[in-house]
């Protein structure tokens, strides 16, 4: 049952204005399913709806910064 891998981001490196002028999360725009979110706007880091993560890995290699990783549970 479930998922075992998705993606999470790590806050203590994620910084929206060093990874795109507008403030817009680049793994958020990168993601098709719409699972990483700035539900706070622009310039607020994003969430990440781990159930809905398909775990293509998209939004890893849209980050700028390399704040975004697959987490795993065991
Ligand atoms: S997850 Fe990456 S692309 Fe998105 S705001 Fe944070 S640093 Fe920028
Ligand atoms: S792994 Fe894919 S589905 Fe999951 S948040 Fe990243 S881009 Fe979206």
């Amino acid at each position: 049952m479930g998922k075992k891998e998705f993606s999470a981001i790590d806050y203590s490196i994620c910084d929206p204005k060093k990874c795109s002028k507008d403030g817009i999360c680049l793994s958020a725009k990168a993601c098709s399913y719409k699972v990483i979110k700035q539900i706070d706007g622009p310039f607020e880091p994003p969430i990440v709806i781990h159930d809905l993560c398909m775990g293509c890995w998209d939004c890893i290699d849209a980050c700028p910064l390399k704040a975004v990783y697959k987490k795993r549970i065991v």
